[in-house]
């Protein structure tokens, strides 16, 4: 059993059960065998059975948000909408099975067409910082494409996905084929990678986890998703609008108190409005709202550990601090949202992703150094840029090596768009179109006409 924190108090929520290997092996036969029957449902009857799942979970939103607030320390509205994009990916993805059309190719002597054939078993490894959407976002398009799913939930977050799977049966999901499995990563995950019945691993969480995940599907040629970690790059030019770039920044990389791969966690602003715009950022930190976050009011909660509090605390301590906003409770791991002043561009602060509420500020000179300030780094998953020249946002929008980039905006995910990383902050694509297909491997059938 494993014990389940509320990370705004410490206290112990409840326990949840820690599978070991025969458990996860045996679920995992039972995904192997409800697939026969699965990939057999016809289409619209998939579909319907997608949308009913994402009318139950309509139904369920408010529990399942508060989960999120006890488990995860999330804001009630952040969870709100967490639960939300839960319905909105099932419902976007039942939308799916009817419309997962092959080809038919010109050939001499027959007729050729082609599959997407499901994979078989997915599984999904899903981290501790956004639990309900990233675990949707890989069972939502593997389901609608005819494949069974095993997800295995953070140790230190498992309350909403294991509700989901109970949710899911309550819609008329057949039995096994969307099956909760809480454990520890170095158990049930890598069970997973080594187990030749699981023929694909959606994997989010840490770069090196992520690696050796990586290496370990080598083995069985298995087919991988990852979703690693980021250091996004904010561009303020001077042209841009510098209230609404300063008004949006803190919300950029405070948001979920920074627990955000995504994160606009480097802040580049061009040297002449440097002054300027660090004064326009100050009160919107200093102003950021860190409260209960069962708070309607809330804007940042509790980071999710003990642990994660001393590794956000280490690239704090001795370094340049500009302004800080505050975060006054005695129990629970609470951080205050911190900006940093970066040295240089060699800054451990500057490079390494803390994953808590700090954002690092440089200045740089013209849109060269921009550019080269932010592609210097070995991540490449979101970023924005922020200015009024339509063609500088075009110019930037090529040259900054990252998945999703917002020109006068920080959002990067929407359901109907794809989401992913360059370089080392993964590897396919989440959402939108893209995401369905690499559920599926394609089958070319050629008929022939005879003589
Ligand atoms: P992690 O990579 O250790 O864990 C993520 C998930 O992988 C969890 O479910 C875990 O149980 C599982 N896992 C761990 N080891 C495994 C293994 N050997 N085989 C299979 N599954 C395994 O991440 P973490 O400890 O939760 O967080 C550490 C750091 O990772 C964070 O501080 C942050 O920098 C980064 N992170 C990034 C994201 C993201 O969205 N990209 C999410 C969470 C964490």
């Amino acid at each position: 059993m494993t014990e389940v924190i509320n990370p705004s108090t410490g206290e112990v929520l409840t326990t949840v059960p820690s599978l070991g290997l025969a458990e996860t092996d045996a679920a995992i036969e039972r995904a192997q065998k409800a697939f026969g029957k699965w990939r057999e449902v016809a289409p619209g009857d998939r579909a319907r059975l997608l949308r009913r799942f994402a009318a139950v979970v309509e139904d369920h939103i408010e529990e399942l948000a508060l989960l999120e607030v006890r488990n995860a320390g999330h804001t009630i509205g952040n969870a709100r909408w967490e639960a939300g994009n839960v319905r909105d990916v099932l419902n976007y993805y039942a939308g799916a099975p009817e419309r997962l059309s092959g080809r038919q190719i010109p050939v001499p002597g027959g007729i050729d067409i082609t599959f997407h054939e499901p994979l078989g078993v997915v599984g999904i490894i899903v981290p501790w910082n956004f639990p309900m959407p990233i675990a949707a976002w890989g069972f939502g398009p593997a389901l609608a494409a005819g494949n069974t799913v095993v997800l295995k939930p953070a140790e230190l977050t498992p309350l909403t996905a294991i509700r989901l799977g109970e949710l899911a049966l309550e819609a008329g999901l057949p039995e096994d084929v969307f099956q909760v499995l809480p454990g520890k990563g170095s158990v049930v995950g890598q069970r997973f990678v080594t187990h030749p019945a699981v023929r694909k691993v959606c994997f989010t969480g840490s770069t090196p986890v992520g690696k050796s995940i990586m290496a370990g599907c080598a083995d069985q040629v298995k087919r991988v998703t990852l979703e690693l970690g980021g250091k996004s790059a904010n561009i303020v030019f001077a042209d841009a609008d510098l209230a609404a770039a300063a008004a949006a920044a803190p919300g950029a990389v405070f948001d979920n108190a920074g627990q955000d791969c995504c994160a606009r966690s480097r802040l580049l602003v061009e040297a002449s409005v440097y002054d300027k715009f660090l004064a326009l950022l100050e009160p919107a930190v200093t102003q950021f709202r860190v409260l209960d976050p069962s708070s309607e009011m809330s804007e940042m909660g509790p980071l999710i550990s003990s642990g994660q509090r001393d590794v956000v605390a280490s690239y704090v301590d001795g370094a340049d601090v500009a302004f800080r906003g505050s975060a006054d409770f005695k129990d629970g791991w609470w951080f205050p949202p911190t900006v940093l002043l970066a040295g240089s561009a060699d800054d451990a602060h500057w490079r390494e992703e803390i994953f808590g509420p700090v954002v690092s500020v440089l200045p740089f000179r013209d849109e060269a150094e921009a550019i080269q300030l932010a592609n210097d780094t070995e991540y490449g998953l979101s970023g924005s840029v922020w200015t009024r020249d339509v063609g500088r946002a075009l110019r930037m929008s090529r040259a900054v090596e990252t998945g999703a980039l917002s020109v006068n905006s920080n959002s990067s995910v929407r359901y109907w768009t794809p989401f992913g990383g360059m370089k080392q902050s993964g590897l396919g694509r989440e959402l939108g179109p893209d995401a369905l297909l690499s559920f599926t491997d394609v089958k070319n059938v050629f008929i022939s006409m005879g003589a």
